[in-house]
């Protein structure tokens, strides 16, 4: 088995990766997902996009209906065993045998890798140590709080030390303490792993992620590193908040506009910018008739997330294309290889 993977290795590759469910709905169509070695990769979309779906195909669990996965550079398959060994999985608001400690839990899943006895034990104890369960260590789960919980999910998904972290929606469900814990531990872990994590929230994924998928109805519409999104930004803004005459700025700017679009919010100054490469020469006019008109600047604001703006950009753009996910029967025909009817069995 090999057990390394080179640097410019893609740990997750998928080609036409597509799930169609019940013969007629596709959750997933055409993915070519890349995730290099060593990222930190953020798989985004709204409810229902296919994040999921995506993340089962990718673990062996679900067959795809079309297209492969390709994980450590060897095809995934349910009987890929020793792929997943490799991988610590994550499933969304994890739940356990209520009955289980996490002692109990977390020699079980080591047990269920292959750990023997002597690395297990000082290891699941460093785990509860390390995600804040060590009080709590003989406690049942049922009586866990969804932090709890997930915490738990996080040490189990770590016990065999795995090189590749799939998390589902690891922030779900969380207060801002578990969400941050969360977040820190992503961040603390990227550096020495490769981790796939999946959000419907851009915030926490522009947090942690160098590297992002965006899912929109079953289409991956972006893959590539997080930088490169901005190159979808529709618009800026930026609000200049100014101290003395804005009277008399504002008749300068209505007598000799500026290249940029402006309103006035009381004190302030809000500039909009339709195209990002044209921010310098805008603020540029503008600085320079507030230094005529006597006004000072106190502070300069940036109103516009430039990353959800990308995002619903490309939510829009495939939309206009009128992609829909529902096949209908007679282009289909019957009986579609690999679709599954049913929900899938509880991730936990
Ligand atoms: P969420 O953020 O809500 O968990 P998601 O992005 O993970 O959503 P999926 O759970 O992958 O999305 O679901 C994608 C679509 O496929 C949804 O509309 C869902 O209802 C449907 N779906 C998922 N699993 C099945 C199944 N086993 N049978 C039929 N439809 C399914």
């Amino acid at each position: 088995m090999n057990t390394s993977t080179n640097a410019s290795t893609n740990v997750i590759e998928t080609h036409n990766l597509t799930k169609i469910y019940g013969s007629k709905y596709i959750a997933l169509n055409g993915a070519d997902l890349t995730v290099p070695q060593g990222s930190v990769f953020g798989l985004v979309g709204p409810n229902g996009a296919g994040k999921t779906t995506t993340i089962r195909l990718l673990l062996g669990l679900h067959n795809p209906t079309a297209g492969r996965a390709l994980l450590f550079g060897e095809p995934m398959t349910p009987n890929a065993v020793h792929l997943r060994r490799r991988i610590g999985f994550l499933p969304t608001n994890p739940r356990f045998p209520g009955d289980m400690t996490p002692i109990t839990y977390l020699d079980f899943v080591g047990q269920l890798s292959g750990l023997p006895a002597e690395v297990r034990k000082p290891r699941l104890a460093a785990l509860l140590r390390a995600v804040g369960l060590l009080s709590a260590s003989s406690q049942k789960v049922k009586s866990f709080s969804t932090g709890m919980t997930t915490r738990l999910g996080i040490a189990a998904s770590l016990i065999n030390d795995p090189e590749l972290l799939i998390w589902d929606e690891p922030t779900a469900g969380l207060d801002p303490e578990g969400r941050k814990y969360t977040i820190d531990l992503i961040q603390e872990l990227g550096q020495t792993k490769t981790i796939l994590v999946s959000s419907h929230n851009l915030g926490d994924i522009k947090l942690v992620c160098d590297h992002i998928g965006i899912l929109s109805e079953g289409k991956l519409i972006f893959n590539g590193p997080l930088r490169e999104m901005t190159r979808f930004t529709r618009s800026s803004a930026i609000e200049l908040t100014l101290d003395g005459d804005l009277d008399a700025l504002c008749t300068r700017l209505d007598e000799s506009p500026p290249p940029v679009r402006w309103t006035r919010e009381r004190n302030a100054l809000r500039l909009h910018f339709e195209d990002e490469t044209r921010i310098a020469a805008g603020l540029a006019a503008v600085l320079g008739m507030m230094v005529d008109s006597g006004t000072t600047l106190l502070a300069i604001n940036s109103l516009h997330d430039e990353m959800v703006d990308a995002f619903i950009r490309l939510l829009e753009e495939e939309r206009g294309h009128g992609f829909s996910r529902i096949l209908r029967a007679a282009q289909t025909g019957d009986g579609v290889p690999g679709a599954v009817d049913e929900r899938p069995p509880h991730d936990g």
